[in-house]
Order: C-alpha cells, then sequence, then structure tokens
C-alpha cells in the first residue's frame, strides 16, 4: 500500500534536478545569517536527526552504532517523541493500572478473594505514569550517551539541504549544525475538529485526557478508533460515564469487522455507550459543562450531550511547524505528509524522512523500523520493512491485535480464503484464569494455505499477535503454526489451534 502512495525515483530524481541551483541560494543565506548572529557553529555531523520520537531516537543510536558521527535534535527536551512522553507509554502505565483497580473492585470475588475498602488515590495513579516515562526519557537519554550521539534539546530549523538552526538549547548557545545527511523524523499531533476549541482541560486532546487531575463524572469520546477506545476504557473503569461518538458504523478504526463488533459488545458490557454513525456538530463549554451536539451521520434530529470533558480523538496529522520547509521546498501531500521515494528520500537524496510525518501507519514500531532503514539505506545502500507485517495492538481489555489482511481486504483482492477460529473459553489456561472473553481468528489462501491474516480479541492479544507477525514475515501457512509445539497449559495453545481449524480441525472446539 506505501508503495502505491509513494512517487517513483524516477520522479524524485527528476525534481532533484530542478532543485539544484536553489541549492546554492538556500547554503549562503545560512552562512550569512549565521555570521550576523554569531552562531556556534558545530563540525558537520554525518547524520543529523530531527526529532527524537521512536522513529528518531531509533535511527540515531542505529547511525552512531554504525559509525557514523550523528547528532539528534529535540525542542521537547526529554527523548522518546510523543510515544514515550505523552503517548504510548503514559497511556499504557494508565490502561494496566485502571484494569488493575477495576479488576479488584468487580472481579477479585469469583477468585475467592475478599477485599476491604479499595480506594483510588488518582494524584498517585498519575504519578506511576510519570515514572514510567521519566525512567524511559532517561534511559534513551544515557543511550545517547552511550552511543555517543550528540543530543541537542531545542528546535530545529532547516536553513538550506545541509544546515540546520538549533535554537532554545537550553545553556547552550543557538547553533548552526552541518550535515551530510538529515532524517526528518518531527512526528504528528492531534488533528483539530474544524470549530472545536481544545483547552486540554475540558475540551481535550490525548494529552490532556491522560493527565485530568479528577475523574470526570461524565466524559464524551469523539472518535472511536484506537486511542478514542483506550482512554475511554481508563476513565470508565475509574468511574466516569462514557459515551464514544463515532462518525463511522463501527469502532475500532479499520479493525476486521467481526473483531470490531466483538470489540464494541465487549467494552458496552464494561459500561460504556456508543453513539455510531452519529456526527459531531459541535461543542461549547457552558460553566463547568461542555454541550456537544451530535446528528445522525445520515441526517436527522439534533442531540445534545453534555459532559465535564471532552475528548477529541479523530486521527493525528503530520507535524512540520517550525521546520523551515520552505527554506528547502520539500513537498508534502494533501493530508500534509512528507512526499518521499522507497527509499524515504525526499527531492534531496540525503534528506530522508520516517514515522508519522510521512506515510503509512502512525504507530511507534513502524517508525522505529523505518529509522534502522533509513540510515541502512545510507551506510549500505540497502534497507528493509516489510509494510505488510506491521502489527497493530489496541490495550483496552480484552486486548485487540492484528496484523495482515482484514477479511474485507481478502474478500476485496477476490483471493478464495479459509477462516479458522478458536475461542478463549475453549482455552484451558483461559479457563484457570477466568478470563475467558474473545477469539483468535486465521484468514488463510484456499488454495496455499498462506496465511494472509491473523486477528486476535482477547488476553494478552497483544503478546501473542508476535507470534502472528514472524509466521506472516516467515510466509507461513496456517499449518506450519499448527504443527509447531505450543506449551501447555498456556493462551498460545488458542493461537495453535485457530490455526488447526484453518487448515483442518481444532482438538478442543
Ligand atoms: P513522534 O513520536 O511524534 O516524535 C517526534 C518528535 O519530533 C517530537 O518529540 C517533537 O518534539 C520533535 N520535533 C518536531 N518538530 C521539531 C523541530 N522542528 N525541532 C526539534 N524537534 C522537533 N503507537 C504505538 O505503536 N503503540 C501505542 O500503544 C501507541 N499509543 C499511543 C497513544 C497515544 C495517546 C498517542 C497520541 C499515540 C500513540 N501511538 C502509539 C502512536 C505513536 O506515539 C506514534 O506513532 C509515534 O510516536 C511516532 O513516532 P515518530 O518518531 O514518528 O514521531
Ligand atoms: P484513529 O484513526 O484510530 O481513529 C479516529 C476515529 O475517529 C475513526 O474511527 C474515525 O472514523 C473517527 N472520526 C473521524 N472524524 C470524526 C468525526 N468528525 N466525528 C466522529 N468520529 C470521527 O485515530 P486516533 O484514535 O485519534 O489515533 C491516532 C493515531 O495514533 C492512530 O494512527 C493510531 O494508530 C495511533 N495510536 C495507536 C495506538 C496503539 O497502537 N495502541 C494507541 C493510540 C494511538
Amino acid at each position: 500500500m506505501l508503495q502505491a502512495l509513494l512517487p517513483s525515483p524516477r520522479s524524485a530524481s527528476l525534481r532533484l534536478a530542478q532543485s539544484a541551483s536553489k541549492k546554492a541560494v538556500v547554503g549562503r543565506s545560512a552562512f550569512v545569517l549565521q555570521q550576523r548572529r554569531g552562531l556556534a557553529s558545530e563540525a558537520e555531523h554525518d547524520v543529523v536527526v530531527i526529532g527524537a520520537g521512536p522513529g528518531g531516537y531509533v535511527a540515531a543510536i542505529k547511525a552512531a552504532q554504525l559509525g557514523l558521527k550523528t547528532a539528534c535534535i529535540d525542542k521537547r527536551g526529554p527523548p522518546g517523541g510523543t510515544c514515550l512522553n505523552v503517548g504510548c507509554i503514559p497511556s499504557k502505565s494508565l490502561l494496566n493500572n485502571s484494569h488493575l483497580y477495576h479488576t479488584i473492585l468487580h472481579d477479585t470475588k469469583k477468585r475467592g478473594i475478599e477485599v476491604g475498602d479499595v480506594k483510588l488515590n488518582l494524584q498517585n495513579f498519575l504519578k506511576a505514569k510519570e515514572d514510567a516515562v521519566n525512567s524511559l526519557t532517561r534511559g534513551v537519554e544515557s543511550l545517547f550517551k552511550q552511543n555517543k550521539v550528540d543530543y541537542f534539546k531545542g528546535s530545529a530549523k532547516l536553513l538550506g539541504p545541509n544546515e540546520i538552526e538549533v535554537t532554545g538549547n537550553p545553556g547552550e548557545k543557538d547553533a548552526i549544525l552541518k550535515a551530510k545527511n538529515i532524517i526528518i523524523a518531527t512526528g504528528s499531533e492531534a488533528s483539530p475538529f474544524p470549530g472545536i476549541t481544545i483547552d486540554e482541560k475540558k475540551i481535550v486532546t490525548s494529552t490532556g485526557a491522560i493527565a485530568l487531575e479528577k475523574i470526570p463524572e461524565k466524559l464524551v469520546v469523539i472518535g472511536g478508533g484506537i486511542i478514542g477506545l483506550e482512554l475511554g476504557s481508563v476513565w470508565s473503569r475509574l468511574g466516569s460515564q462514557v459515551t464514544v461518538v463515532e462518525y463511522q458504523n463501527s469502532v475500532g478504526a479499520g479493525m476486521d469487522a467481526e473483531i470490531s463488533k466483538l470489540t464494541q459488545k465487549s467494552l458496552a458490557k464494561q459500561g460504556l455507550k456508543f453513539k455510531t454513525g452519529t456526527k459531531v456538530l459541535g461543542a461549547e463549554i457552558d460553566g463547568e459543562t461542555v454541550k456537544v451536539s451530535i446528528d445522525s451521520a445520515k441526517g436527522g434530529k439534533e442531540e445534545v450531550l453534555e459532559a465535564d470533558v471532552v475528548l477529541v480523538a479523530i486521527g493525528r496529522r503530520p507535524y512540520t511547524e517550525g521546520l523551515g520547509l520552505e527554506n528547502v521546498d520539500i513537498e508534502k501531500d494533501e493530508r500534509g505528509r512528507l512526499i518521499i521515494d522507497q527509499e524515504y528520500r525526499t527531492k534531496y537524496p540525503h534528506i530522508r524522512v520516517i514515522g508519522d510525518v510521512t506515510f503509512g501507519a502512525m504507530l511507534a514500531h513502524k517508525a522505529e523500523e523505518e529509522g534502522i532503514a533509513a540510515v541502512e539505506y545510507i551506510k549500505n545502500g540497502h534497507g528493509h520493512v516489510n509494510y505488510g507485517v506491521i502489527p497493530s495492538v489496541m490495550y483496552t481489555f480484552p486486548e485487540v491485535a492484528w496484523v495482515g489482511l482484514t477479511e474485507e481486504q481478502v474478500k476485496a483482492t477476490g483471493t478464495p480464503y479459509n477462516v479458522g477460529k478458536f475461542p478463549f473459553a475453549a482455552n484451558s489456561r483461559a479457563k484457570t484464569n477466568l478470563d475467558t472473553e474473545g477469539w483468535v481468528k486465521f484468514i488463510a489462501d484456499k488454495e496455499t494455505d498462506r496465511i494472509l491474516g491473523i486477528h486476535v480479541i482477547g488476553p494478552n492479544a497483544g503478546e501473542m499477535i508476535a507470534e502472528g507477525a514472524l509466521a506472516l514475515e516467515y510466509g507461513a501457512s496456517s499449518e506450519d503454526v499448527a504443527r509447531t509445539c505450543h506449551a501447555h497449559p498456556t493462551l498460545s495453545e488458542a493461537f495453535k489451534e485457530a490455526a488447526m481449524a484453518t487448515y483442518s480441525k481444532a482438538i478442543h472446539f
């Protein structure tokens, strides 16, 4: 899919030639600026990475490991980008600990455990999240030191194709870095909802939603995608009445339709309310309340939902503010994604782009893979990311994880296929854990039995999907997985049994 979206290398090199004359002019203007401001001038780096998110920091470490003199710049200060600071990591801390709290409150009696007065200390609950974030961002800083990556905590602006101005680096003079190669990894930001003003207190993006100082009595979530369902789950478990308003007729932003239905059913059982096929018309703060007006997506009777807090989670968009793209004239597509070729090159072959700011899934592990591949292209002339095998995990309860194609996507290709399924209700470990909700679903080519997609909703789905990714990466058949011995009693036996059900029959169901 990515390849279809990328311009051909031929068109990239054509544009490169056209831009050659502009290059010299921009380079000279940077020099004049540097002279005028008396900026500190750094020795030339082989690679300068802009952005220290999962894409950027991994690229910087890999470049240094390959013997390239490397710098990395991030204006946030602590490295780790969106993921470590306000994304994957803090949200997973909240998801894990809210699940534990909810389990202790509602799910211990049947296990023969009686607990007394259970209380939530929201301040400490949020501190546990901060502790996880701080320890991981500090870890990245020490990896930078260990690998001799020069880390600049400032804003980067491209002055020309080989020069980057760094400003606001605490305790340091503003500087101009010269770079033989540049990797842009500036990530993404929450997409705004036209007409709705975010204050990060009452109308919040995910950044506000992971730091609420009070449990909202009523939370309205706009967008039933991954962020909406994960953070909606967190606050629902802590006691909020959560209503998810989703424009599409299903939740889960593109997950397999059957799994999406099961997910919605399961979350509804936990107390989340859903308004799918529903359009949000606007949201306004009225005293302590936020009024959200909604309508059926097809048009109909307008309704107003009242909430203490509204989370806007309708997707993310590439972030390039202040990057100085105007100085190098790097192109964007209609969605703001920086245009690159198959080797992550812009029209300048030495300026590459990876992660959320360009094409493909906005996922941390996808950005990391691209970081390594981009550096390998620089050092060795070749790199590799298999875009058909990027797993997705939604860390709700039960977790939902998938890799490869959905059944709808397979159907659309016209390839005849087999589906094999196995329920956790028939898995011995799930039974001992009293945690039996969910299924494993395999989709394989009918003729060759090659696995096309794997979808799991259930306990530890996020860990289990790694086996699926490995199977797809090696082009395994469902029989290959079915004939691989899996330890007993483990949840992974459900995985093996779903594979058995795909090419033959499951034993225990
Ligand atoms: P980012 O992580 O966004 O990093 C970009 C960095 O560039 C930022 O730190 C920014 O400060 C810096 N920067 C930008 N411009 C400049 C400039 N001009 N100068 C200097 N620095 C600059 N993905 C998953 O795979 N799993 C998850 O569980 C998951 N959970 C998420 C939960 C939430 C709430 C959110 C919001 C996202 C989540 N994601 C998750 C998505 C994930 O965070 C992103 O896909 C990932 O961070 C992208 O990495 P990146 O390196 O491309 O960019
Ligand atoms: P998303 O694309 O996952 O979901 C956005 C949802 O909002 C979609 O279902 C869409 O139909 C809906 N929507 C869009 N406009 C709407 C409107 N006007 N009214 C109502 N609904 C509307 O985006 P997200 O949940 O904001 O997440 C952003 C990115 O971050 C995603 O790419 C996601 O992969 C990534 N992320 C990943 C994880 C994870 O891997 N566990 C967790 C959080 C975020």
